[in-house]
């Protein structure tokens, strides 16, 4: 009982869960403490990749951002989702409003085995969002075609290796494609870009000419193996 008081009483910072005074952020509606209020304001990072020049995130994976972005990866519909959703979504409209593209459409990088299963990927619940704020076509392009192993530990170029031939598109899908079409594909986190870049290549391969990478955060740089 004494923990449900606390929590009403004292209600904690959606980012990094510390009981400290809040503020509400405007454009997420989620209740922060001050220091994570400073960091969590989207900047545009254009980190283009070999396949993709339109490559973009909005924050740095550090800071407020890594606790949010995990909370949000493990609780479906949760407060720290709704955060992540209104940021993601407020800092990609602008940026996709530029291209002035006669249609868009909104997919996002496949999820492992592991997380279909748990039923909860992020990625999807972003996209989907996007596309409704955007009022165009969500379509899941992409399927997972093998399993690889973890990325996490190898370098940029193995892990390249590593994610090569790992997704495939789903041909029944690509009535929705016109070679007009600006096809935009969401990640939460991306590290050196080779999940995105297997994605864009894949997309590219059956004919989506014009493609947008948009990820939450990205991996500071001396982590992205550059
Ligand atoms: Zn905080």
């Amino acid at each position: 009982m004494s923990s449900l008081i606390d929590a009403l009483l004292m209600p904690s910072c959606c980012a990094c869960g510390q009981v400290a005074l809040l503020v509400v952020m405007p454009t997420v509606g989620a209740r922060v403490c001050e220091a994570c209020a400073l960091e969590l304001s989207p900047t545009v990072i254009q980190v283009p990749l070999r396949e993709c020049q339109q490559r973009y995130a909005f924050f740095e994976y550090a800071g407020s951002v890594v606790p949010l972005l995990s909370r949000a990866k493990d609780e479906a519909f949760g407060s720290h989702y709704y955060a992540v959703q209104s940021l993601f979504t407020a800092a990609a409209i602008p940026l996709i409003g530029k291209e002035k593209a006669a249609e868009v459409i909104v997919t996002q990088v496949p999820s492992s085995l592991r997380r279909s299963i748990i039923g909860w990927y992020l990625p999807t619940a972003m996209a989907r969002h996007l596309a409704k704020k955007l009022n165009v076509k969500y379509a899941p392009l992409l399927r997972r075609a093998k399993q690889v192993g973890r990325q996490s530990g190898l370098g940029a170029i193995e892990r390249r290796t590593n994610v090569q031939g790992c997704f495939a598109p789903r041909r029944f899908l690509l009535r929705n494609v016109t070679k007009d079409s600006l096809v935009v594909v969401v990640d939460d986190v991306s590290t050196t870009g080779a999940s995105l870049g297997e994605a864009v290549r894949c997309l590219r391969q059956i004919g989506c000419t014009n493609v947008m990478a948009i990820s939450l955060a990205i991996s500071p740089l001396r982590a992205r193996g550059c």
